[in-house]
């Protein structure tokens, strides 16, 4: 097919710097969780992408030094000549693929953890970042920001020696740079705070500086937000006027919104914002300079991308997710397959898998992040080596994923549904508010029904297990989903709720609510979360929106959690607000009665809340009666996707392709396994000389002595005691857990001999006397002359304490108690029985 005349504009090259890229589709930096540790999947993920067309293809960020290590996150390092080595393979790969390679040299600033490192935080003034909870930053001084800067310098040599061929000094997101121009974070009063071109300043030099270290080797590009839009980072046109200060030590820019605490700004999910709205702020940067530009706006549609180019406001075509979502997005264009691309639907999960899960996966491709490690080509898959025929039932992601990968391995394909269109749980997450674009999950797929020959599509047709039996298929495929509990089951209390039941006009399902009209009854609906993402909220906004007063109630401690990984929660919450829906976290229902339900908040304490209806979106359950039926009686029968367990669509979509890759396999339930990164480490320098053996230090240690027992009943051991104690000096009367819970008789005891009062550990951790009562080595009560133990068993510390006593007298029932290996009299009698006794009884003696 011929490429759209209108696009030819996209393949024009573009000078940056010393070097050319050969079109205009550049991949911008984007998180892999790959990093360093995982050289070969970093490598084939960005090397897939530059086979796809991409001019240029960069890694994540990558940071200059262990003072900003990002640990919890995964980003790339470039802290030493290993960190070198497993980079240049990337940009080998790359080059060998057509493809510039970039490398976008970080420091995070106020917001590392540095869990890794333990070094503290470093940033222009002491202000707390807005990513990690309770992160508070040293403030540089100035020996700090050249050493930061002799780091840049450092790392982007070894960029250049890896092959980079673009080096970054990177400050969007509110990274350093980015914190010394903002106002926010530097509150600096020396030459690098205050005024615009003093907050530059560090930009600035460290620009010059790696400027001046690359040379023409490398083009520099710098990656920076020029609109805040929020409390952080800079306004526009403080943006601008940064982007003409820096112009000339500039040879691409890369332009942004927002800051890392806004980070939705920038990496907006579909539900919230439209493709392309960045460049609201982003085409201005154009009156700032004539450097090439290159931006970002979760664009897939070659005519707005041909027309973002003819404007003049960029130059380049930048994509983190459009590039995941289809790595040959560019070639298709450029063949003139536009219908063939496989458009981001711009969930964000992609921003999870990386980051919060270390691996990158994605939603539309699950071959995003197996390029290495399954050896997955998003557009290769290989032929079956014999003819096969499959029956595939349930057209929804995972069946839609799975046929379509079987056709293309030349496999003659039946795929049968039950609905009147293919999409399976599509059909009602589409209708949620603004998930319209998620439908490019089916609209993709749609298309490759149609394209792909050996595929025969049946829909309205459910067939039962006599059917699929006779069907004559070599393998069938079960891919029936799932449905919402109607009875509420639930992961919090992994129950059903008394009273749910959908059959009640007052109950209800997000299926009964999207898919078939039903509603609730009266004015007052409590959404019930269990699920943790967008399908309560969406389902509270829809109902708000329709004049229900709603309330959503969930046992989480936050409103959809899961959205925290997508970028989405904040937005959630806000739009819930604004949609006028009441939020109640870690709440647990109990019941479901007419006219309310009963609630338990997350102390246990039951509560009712008015509602006329509740919707159950607490958990899903996997549609698996028909492979239970077919199960031991057909010779290849498989499920996958939500049939198995109910998971996000990116996991189900994953399923079903791997199931088709591996249909030929021996057991194909049971997935291949995968190559795990384990890369080859420098050995750790030998030290000078061996470390010297710590020895520790000498301790006293309690002196044994001979016990003598004393014989008798309580009365007669009293007696005895009193006649050991009167008239030799201080005494101390010891208690200890086997001294009873009563210390009162040990008290007196030893104020009836003017002694002193102690007792053991226990006593103390279970509040029954005080730390300064506490007796033992590290105590004041210590060696009295006479030391009378009563309920003791004689832990060390203690036995230490009354080591240089003259007389130790144990009281206590148990004979094996370590305390008589240091006593010199003892007594196997109830320690509260003498001891009240010898206070409180007729006189001793
Ligand atoms: Fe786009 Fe979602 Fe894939 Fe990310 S995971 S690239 S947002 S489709």
């Amino acid at each position: 097919m011929a490429r759209d005349p209108r696009h030819d504009i996209l393949f024009e090259p573009v000078r940056i710097g010393p070097k050319t890229l050969r079109n205009r589709f550049y991949q911008v930096p984007h998180c892999t969780g790959f990093g360093v540790e995982k050289p070969w999947s970093q490598a084939r993920h960005r090397a897939v992408k530059a086979q796809g067309g991409w001019a240029a293809v960069c890694t994540e960020y990558c940071t200059i030094s262990a003072e900003s290590d990002e640990t919890p996150y995964v980003a790339a390092r470039m802290w030493d000549d290993h960190d070198l080595r497993m980079l240049a393979v990337t940009a080998e790969q790359a080059h060998e693929l057509g493809a510039l390679a970039g490398i976008e040299l970080s420091h995070t600033g106020a917001h590392g953890e540095n869990s890794e490192s333990r070094l503290p935080a470093a940033a222009p003034s002491q202000i707390a970042g807005d990513f990690a909870v309770g992160l508070v930053p040293r403030a540089m001084t100035r020996r700090d920001i050249r050493r930061v800067q002799d780091d840049w310098v450092a790392a982007a040599r070894r960029s250049r020696t890896a092959g980079f061929d673009i080096v970054y000094v990177y400050g969007a997101h509110t990274y350093l740079p980015g914190q010394f121009l903002s106002p926010h974070y530097n509150r600096r009063t020396d030459e690098y705070g205050g005024s615009l071109a003093n907050r530059a300043r560090f930009w600035l030099e460290t620009l010059e500086m790696v400027r001046e270290e690359v040379g023409d080797d490398c083009a520099v590009a710098c990656r920076v937000a020029v609109d805040r839009r929020g409390a952080l980072g800079v306004d526009l046109d403080e943006g601008l006027e940064f982007v003409s200060l820096a112009d000339h030590l500039v040879d691409l820019w890369d332009v942004t919104v927002g800051s890392i605490g806004e980070w939705s700004l920038d990496s907006g999910p579909s539900r919230f914002y439209r493709e392309g709205w960045q460049l609201e702020s982003t085409a201005r940067v154009r009156e700032a300079t004539r450097k090439p530009i290159v931006g970002v706006a979760r664009m897939t549609d070659p005519d707005l991308m041909a027309s973002v180019i003819r404007s003049g406001v960029w130059d380049l075509i930048g994509a983190a997710r459009p590039s995941i979502a289809d790595p040959y997005l560019p070639e298709k264009i450029r063949q003139g397959r536009v219908d063939e691309i496989r458009e981001c639907i711009g969930c964000n999960v992609c921003i999870s898998k990386a980051d919060s899960r270390r691996h990158i996966g994605c939603t539309q491709n699950p071959t995003a992040g197996e390029e290495h490690r399954r050896g997955w080509h998003p557009e290769h898959v290989p032929p079956l080596a014999e003819p096969l025929h499959a029956l595939v039932v349930g057209a929804g992601p995972s069946g839609l994923e799975c046929a379509i990968t079987l056709a293309r391995r030349g496999a003659r394909v039946d795929l049968v549904d039950r609905g009147a269109m293919v999409g399976g749980s599509m059909g009602w997450i589409t209708r949620l508010p603004g998930m319209g674009e998620w439908g490019r999950l089916v609209a993709y797929r749609a298309v490759q029904l149609k394209r792909l020959p050996g595929i025969e599509l049946t829909t309205g047709r459910e067939l039962d297990a006599d059917e699929i039996r006779g069907w004559g298929a070599d393998v069938v495929v079960l891919a029936t989903g799932s449905s919402w509990a109607g009875d509420g089951l639930n992961g919090f209390t992994r129950e059903p709720i008394a009273g749910a039941d959908d059959a009640l006009p007052h109950v209800l399902t997000p299926e009964q609510v999207l898919l078939e009209g039903k509603r609730p009854p009266g004015r007052r609906a409590v959404v019930y979360d269990g699920d943790g993402y967008f399908a309560a909220a969406g389902l509270a906004e829809l109902l708000a929106g329709e004049g229900h007063e709603v309330e959503l109630v969930t046992g989480y401690d936050t409103v959809a959690p899961y959205a925290a990984e997508t970028l989405e929660d904040v937005l959630t919450r806000g739009r819930l607000h604004e949609a006028g829906v009441a939020m109640r976290p870690a709440t647990t229902l109990a019941a479901i009665r007419p006219g309310r339900v009963d609630a338990e908040n997350e102390f246990g304490e039951p509560f009712t809340i008015a509602a006329d209806a509740v919707v159950l979106v607490t958990q899903r359950v996997s549609r698996d009666r028909l492979y239970h039926e077919l199960e031991g009686t057909l010779a290849r029968v498989h499920r996958i996707g939500d049939c198995v367990a109910p998971r996000i669509l990116a996991e189900v979509v994953f399923d079903g392709h791997r199931l088709a890759r591996e249909i030929d396999q021996p057991d194909p339930d049971v997935a291949l396994p995968y190559l795990r990164e384990r890369p080859m480490q420098d050995p750790p320098p030998a030290p000078a000389q061996p470390p010297p053996t710590l020895a520790l230090a000498e301790r006293a240690q309690p002196r044994p002595r001979r016990v003598e027992l004393l014989e008798g009943a309580a009365g007669e051991v009293a007696a005895r005691i009193d006649e050991l104690v009167r008239g030799r000096g201080e005494v101390v009367v010891a208690a200890g857990r086997g001294a009873g819970d009563d210390l009162e008789p040990y008290r007196r005891l030893a104020a009836r001999y003017g002694g002193r009062f102690a007792v053991s550990r226990p006593q103390v951790e279970a509040a029954r006397a005080t730390r300064a009562d506490l007796v033992g080595a590290s105590s004041q009560v210590v060696a009295p002359d006479v030391y009378l133990a009563f309920g003791i068993s004689g832990a060390i510390p203690h036995l230490v304490g009354m080591a240089e006593s003259a007389t130790v007298v144990a009281v206590n029932t148990d004979r094996s108690a370590r305390i008589f290996d240091y006593a010199d009299y003892g007594a196997l009698v109830d320690a509260e029985q003498v001891a009240r006794r010898m206070c409180d009884g007729p006189p001793l003696g």
